[in-house]
C-alpha cells in the first residue's frame, strides 16, 4: 500500500512538472484529487490494512495530498507568468511604425449655404421650423390651392407611398402646419429635404433641399416682400446686389414672381457665370392666396402675408462657382475638402 501510495505521488509530480498549460493542470488535479481520482481510491482501500496501521497510513495519504496540491498552486502561478509574458511579447509596440492618421472633417457646401441663410433671416426675427419629410397629400399638395387635377401632382414628377401619404416636393406643408397651430403673426423659414421624381443630371437632383420662408401679419404687402428679399440677397451676395422681380405663376400666391440678382461676379455687365445677361435667377416668391390663409383657418379680410421658396444647392452651386450639383452628393473627399 506504502509503495502504491509513493507510485500515485512521483506519478502525480511528474506529470504537473510536464503539465506545461493551466487547462492540462486541472485534467491532473481531476485525475488524482477528484472524487474518482486515484488518490480517493486509495483511501477507500483502507480496510486492507490491519486496522493500527490506519491512522499513520492516513496521515500519510493526506500529507501525499498536500504536497501534490502544493506542487500543483506552484505550477498554476509559474503557468500563468509565462501565459503573461508570451501575452506581452505578442502585443509588444512597434514605435517606428507610422501613426494612424484622423482626418478632421469639414462641412458640406450644402450645410454652409444653409447657416448662412439661416443666420439672415432669424437676424430678421424668423424662426426656423423642420417639418416631416413623409407628409400627407393635403399639406403637400391640397391646401397649398393645388387642386386633385393639377399637373404637379403627376406620377411623374412626385413619389407616392400611396394614395394618402407622399414624399414632400416642397416644405410648404410645413409652413401650413406652422399656419394651423400657431398664433400670429408668423415670420418662419422652413428648410428641409424635397422630392422630386427627376432624372439625376447637373442641375436636376430626385433629392435635394429647399428653403421657404414665409410672414402672416395685418397689413403685409408686397413692399415687405421686396424689402425683405432684397436684404436677403445683399447679406447673401454683397453690398451692391440689386434685385429684380419678374411676374410669374405659383397657385399658392398671388400675385408671383421670380427675384433675379445682379451677377455677383461681373457686378450685371455679363460674364460666364450670368450667360451674358448681368442677372441671375435665384428664387420663387409672392403674396400669400387668400385661399392658401382661408385653408388653414385665417381670415383673408384681417390678415394677408408673403413666401418665398429658394433651393439650397442653387446657393451653394453659386457661391462656391461649383458646375455641377451632383459633385455635392458623391462624397468626395478631395472635392469636399475645399470648402
Ligand atoms: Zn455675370
Amino acid at each position: 500500500m506504502k509503495d502504491r501510495l509513493e507510485q500515485i505521488r512521483q506519478n502525480a509530480m511528474a506529470q504537473i512538472e510536464a503539465a506545461g498549460a493551466l487547462e492540462k493542470l486541472n485534467d491532473i488535479r481531476v485525475a488524482f484529487l477528484g472524487k474518482k481520482g486515484e488518490l480517493t481510491s486509495i483511501m477507500k482501500s483502507m480496510k486492507e490494512i490491519a486496522p493500527e496501521e490506519r491512522p499513520a497510513f492516513g496521515q500519510m495519504v493526506n500529507e501525499t495530498r498536500s504536497e501534490i496540491e502544493k506542487k500543483m498552486e506552484e505550477m498554476k502561478t509559474e503557468l500563468a507568468r509565462k501565459a503573461r509574458e508570451a501575452q506581452l511579447k505578442a502585443e509588444v509596440i512597434d514605435v517606428t511604425l507610422p501613426a494612424k492618421k484622423s482626418n478632421v472633417g469639414h462641412r458640406h457646401p450644402n450645410t454652409i449655404a444653409l447657416e448662412e441663410v439661416e443666420r439672415i433671416f432669424v437676424g430678421m426675427g424668423y424662426e426656423v421650423i423642420e417639418g416631416p419629410e413623409v407628409e400627407k397629400d393635403y399639406y403637400n399638395f391640397e391646401a397649398l390651392n393645388i387642386p386633385d387635377n393639377h399637373p404637379a401632382k403627376d406620377e411623374q414628377d412626385t413619389f407616392y407611398i400611396n394614395k394618402e401619404f407622399v414624399l414632400r416636393t416642397q416644405t410648404s406643408g410645413t409652413q401650413v402646419h406652422t399656419m394651423e397651430t400657431q398664433e400670429l403673426p408668423i415670420r418662419m423659414i422652413a428648410p428641409g429635404r424635397v422630392y422630386r421624381s427627376d432624372e439625376v443630371d447637373a442641375t436636376h437632383s430626385p433629392c435635394f433641399h429647399q428653403i421657404e420662408g414665409l410672414v402672416i401679419d395685418k397689413h403685409i404687402t408686397f413692399a415687405d416682400l421686396k424689402g425683405t428679399l432684397a436684404e436677403f440677397a445683399r447679406e447673401l451676395f454683397g453690398e451692391e446686389t440689386k434685385v429684380k422681380f419678374r411676374p410669374h405663376h405659383f397657385p399658392f400666391t398671388e400675385p408671383s414672381a421670380e427675384m433675379d440678382v445682379t451677377c455677383f461676379k461681373c457686378g450685371g455687365k455679363g460674364c460666364r457665370m450670368c450667360k451674358g445677361s448681368g442677372w441671375i435667377e435665384i428664387l420663387g416668391c409672392g403674396m400669400v392666396h387668400p385661399k392658401v390663409l382661408t385653408m388653414s383657418g385665417i381670415d383673408p379680410d384681417e390678415y394677408s402675408g408673403f413666401a418665398f421658396g429658394v433651393g439650397l444647392e442653387r446657393i451653394a452651386l453659386l457661391k462656391y462657382e461649383i458646375d455641377d450639383m451632383r459633385l455635392l452628393y458623391e462624397n468626395d473627399t478631395r472635392f469636399l475638402k475645399q470648402f
